[in-house]
């Protein structure tokens, strides 16, 4: 009984731990696109585990060859031996991460894999200055929460690193929603300017950005900023760090990497989520003479294990061959498109916005930019009861997140598309 099942989660797991909806749902099945309840209810998933299960649930490949790494009876070896499909791996992700000889480093989680970047590039610049972006989220270890620029997220009393705090492509408030993309771009190019000039004593080590903000509720900054912004780093030779935990692997549609939208190449990348499909996978990308910086010995003992690159690998060879960006791009604009059309005439949705499927729906009180995340949960309800999980996040917990699996259909999308209108449409009052 999931009720049962509730009162203990609550007894024993911390309270800081949410859970969705007024009634948490226990998921014990999935296949494709859907996942299927404790109670028999069957949902489209439009969130898959937080952009997790990249393909979808079951897919034979995946399953096959995690399957036939558990027939060897070496599910984990340590990383003290050679790992084949670990090495297969990372130079396939070396050769996809456009960063000039690349090394690879994995780990377990996005916080780790953005600890570790944050460790190499302090290293490297023998400095623990960092310059951040408002309205991040990186992790939940003491680094990655020091530079995670949501107070809901970033708990840590104490901040082992120096932080400034840099304005980015804000889309509604702060103080460059005002303006038009390439006035922000100059903008954001002025106040990274005076942050290094007024809050670093200029010896900074990195700067570490979301191509597309993911917690913050898929904020997108025009493209183009992180080049702007990198021609200002490179003249004191400050690295990047790409944080891809939410936008790689083709999400975004247009690209393989957020960070392409911007015509730059990082100096480090992080990722984690999607290429595991759900198992734990994640890692740092950089280049050897950044990535080799660290001085003593350091390694994972999960990271990198043979089943999750065995995952890793089959997730990673199904994505390529099936050109799952391209499908990204297809039925994301089925998506964005529909719902643009779809709630123009509502004053509550200050905007529809993203790329691929990455999109993200902002609800306002009505004529103003004042968030109402009450109405995003009565939607967010509405959906459940439709039979579509989506997500939800945002600085104030007003905008809907939709990161369907990369494999979804057409007639899936216009499925999905039909109960998110309807869910909206009755929020506001002005049923489809
Ligand atoms: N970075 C970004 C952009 C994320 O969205 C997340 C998680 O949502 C993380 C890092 C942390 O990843 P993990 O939860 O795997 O530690």
């Amino acid at each position: 009984m999931t009720s049962d099942l509730l009162a203990r989660h609550r007894a024993v797991l911390p309270s800081w731990m949410p859970l969705y909806y007024d009634e948490p749902i226990e998921l014990v099945s999935g296949s494709g696109r859907r996942v299927t309840d404790a109670q028999g209810r069957t949902y489209l998933d439009f969130f898959g585990g937080v952009l997790t299960t990249m393909l979808g649930y079951d897919i034979p490949e995946v399953r096959e060859a995690v399957e036939r790494q558990l027939r060897t009876g070496v599910v984990h070896s340590s990383t003290l031996y050679l790992i084949r499909q670990q090495v297969e791996l990372a130079e396939k992700i070396a050769r996809l991460s456009g960063i000039p000889d690349a090394r690879v480093f994995f780990t377990n989680s996005g916080t780790e894999a953005n600890e570790a970047a944050l460790l190499v590039a302090t290293n490297h610049r023998r400095s623990h200055q960092i310059l951040a972006v408002r309205n991040s989220y990186h992790g939940r270890s003491y680094a990655a929460m020091g530079v995670t620029g949501n107070r809901g997220w970033s708990a840590s009393p104490l901040n082992p690193l120096q932080v400034a705090w840099l304005h980015s492509g804000e889309r509604l408030r702060g103080l460059l929603a005002r303006l038009g993309p390439d006035e922000q771009v100059d903008a954001a190019v002025e106040d990274l300017r005076e942050v290094l000039a007024t809050q670093t004593a200029g010896d900074v080590a990195a700067l570490i950005a979301e191509p597309i903000q993911g917690v913050g509720g898929f904020v997108h900054p025009p493209d183009g900023l992180f080049a702007a912004w990198k021609k200002v780093l490179d003249e004191t030779g400050i690295l990047f760090i790409a944080d891809e935990v939410q936008t790689g692997w083709g999400r975004t549609g247009e690209h393989f990497w957020g960070y392409q939208a911007h015509g730059i190449t990082p100096d480090l990348l992080t990722f984690a989520k999607g290429i595991g499909n759900g198992f734990a996978l994640a890692g740092v990308v950089g280049r050897a003479e950044v990535l080799e910086s660290v001085p003593a010995i350091s390694f994972s003992t999960f990271g990198g294990n043979p089943v999750s690159t065995a995952a890793g690998n089959a997730v990673l060879d199904y994505l390529l061959d099936h050109d799952l960006q391209a499908n990204a791009a297809r039925t994301g604009a089925i998506l964005l498109d529909g719902l643009r059309a779809a709630v123009a005439d509502l004053d509550c949705v200050a905007e529809v916005r993203g790329k691929g499927l990455m999109l993200a729906v902002e609800f306002v009180h009505p004529g103003s930019a004042e968030p109402d995340p009450a109405r995003t949960a009565r939607v967010f309800e509405a959906c459940r009861e439709g039979g579509l999980l989506v997500g939800k996040g945002g600085l104030y917990g007003n905008v809907l997140r939709m990161g369907p699996p990369l494999t979804l259909t057409e007639e899936e999308a216009r499925e999905g598309l039909a109960i998110l209108v309807e869910a909206i449409r009755t929020a506001a009052g002005v049923p489809a």
